[in-house]
């Protein structure tokens, strides 16, 4: 399942930092540390690519646009031919349409009626849109002020022959699988997709389908995650809830190991409940228990099971998502072969709300940026923030990022959003 990985250095080799006040930043990049990407590739037609990630350079196999052509409607024209400042005539000599090139070759005094996307005619060099001629029968008028080359698009100007057209690593949107086509590829070669297993721990919880008991929860985590993974592409194996038995547990940590690339749990890494977690995981591989100066998202567990990447991901569901898309998402580009990596979009906007933030960690309030008549954006809190209210993640569309030195901020103070984009 997993590629044969080089022996990855002891996580707890990673020296420099604090575990029980771990910055945000500083646990990204200790866990980039660790990933290295699939090597797998297999060849899949265009049209099932998307979403998929390159495995090899598309090369071009010609010159786009394969010959010189006119940008606009008008007419294909010596430069010579032309008065700097007085008027021209000339004998239309024939058409070149999209398609359907003209096969002479243009003599002085004659112009060709062009298309736009009509191959340029042999002896033309420049176009004259139709709206600056004047055209009478088979005789068209062109007055001056033109340039040699105007209105042309050259051979090879988007793409030459040889050249790479794409890079691997890059995902390919419909934007690049219509340049593919546009070359003549039928099929890519991309990476085969990550293998994600996860599960939620619990006794208090149940699936969707079974009624819950007395102080009993429906499990929501597995179903933000499955939907976050598949935004993401990843092949994803659902193993359900499993009960906070240490046996149990261990099984189901084997099994999602033995099988899956990444295995993602949520619950049981706080407080009180991670210690036999810990014992557990200190028995099948290697992995560290971390207290990220952040909120939500405080508790994270992240090393190595067997050869799979683990991520134990806190239980309150809004820190879930928080986690997930601040350290889970990034990681599963990387793995998924993914290159480069664009960072998250973010950038300042004023917050129209009045916010509590203690100096000491970052903190990822949910936010919901708008635009007002004059076209302004800004920012505004959603309600509650408690880790708990799901509702305050599906009301927002940013999250507000408070930086770990900052304290509350005033109505009408500058604040940095990201974009929940494409995952969350
Ligand atoms: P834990 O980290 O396991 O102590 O869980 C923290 C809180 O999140 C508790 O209130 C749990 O009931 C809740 N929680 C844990 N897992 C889930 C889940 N899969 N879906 C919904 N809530 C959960
Ligand atoms: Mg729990």
């Amino acid at each position: 399942m997993n590629e044969p990985a080089a022996s990855l250095p002891a996580i707890s080799c990673a020296d420099d930092y604090d575990p029980n006040s771990m910055a945000v930043g500083k646990a990204r990049e200790v866990i980039s540390r660790f990933l290295s990407p699939v090597t797998t590739a297999e060849r899949v037609h265009i049209r099932a690519a998307l979403g998929r990630v390159l495995a090899q350079d598309v090369i071009s196999p010609l010159d786009v646009p394969a010959h010189d052509n006119s940008a606009m409607d008008g007419y294909a024209v010596r430069i010579a031919d032309l008065k700097a400042d007085g008027q021209a005539t000339f004998k239309v000599a024939g058409t070149a349409f999209a398609g359907v090139p003209f096969s002479g070759t243009l003599k002085t005094g004659e112009c060709v009626r062009i298309m736009t996307g009509g191959v340029v005619p042999a002896g033309a060099d420049t176009i004259v849109m139709q709206e600056h001629v004047e055209a009478k029968g088979d005789q068209v008028t062109i007055g001056g002020g033109h340039k040699k080359g105007q209105n042309l698009r050259r051979a090879g100007e988007d793409l030459k022959a040889g050249e790479p057209a794409l890079r691997r690593g890059q995902v390919l949107r419909p934007a690049e699988i219509g340049l593919i086509a546009s070359l003549g590829i039928p099929e890519v070669m991309v990476y085969r997709r990550l293998r994600v297993a996860f599960f939620s721990t619990g006794d208090e919880l149940v699936s969707v389908g079974t009624l819950p008991k007395e102080g009993q929860i429906y499990d929501s985590n597995r179903y933000t995650i499955h939907g976050m993974l598949t935004r993401l592409g990843c092949e994803i194996i659902d193993m359900g809830v499993v009960r906070d038995d240490p046996q149990l547990l261990e099984q189901a940590f084997q099994e999602a190991a033995a099988t899956a690339d990444v295995v993602i749990t949520s619950g049981g890494v706080s407080v009180g409940e991670a210690d036999f977690v810990k014992d557990l995981l200190n028995k099948l591989g290697e992995v560290v228990f971390w207290k990220i100066a952040m909120k939500p998202g405080r508790p994270l567990a992240y090393g190595k099971i067997g050869k799979a990447h683990f991520f134990g991901l806190p239980g309150n569901p809004v820190s879930v998502m928080v986690t997930f898309y601040q350290f889970v998402r990034d990681a599963l580009l990387k793995l998924s072969g993914r290159d480069p990596i664009a960072p998250l979009p973010a950038f300042r906007v004023p917050c129209t709300s009045s916010l509590k933030k203690a100096p000491g960690r970052t903190e990822f309030q949910r936010g919901v940026l708008t635009q007002d008549a004059t076209g302004n954006w800004s920012v505004r809190v959603t309600g509650e923030q408690g880790s708990g209210i799901l509702r305050s993640m599906s009301e927002a569309n940013c999250f507000i990022i408070l930086s770990t030195d900052q304290g509350n901020v005033a109505p009408g103070a500058l604040v940095e959003v990201q974009v929940m984009e494409g995952v969350i």
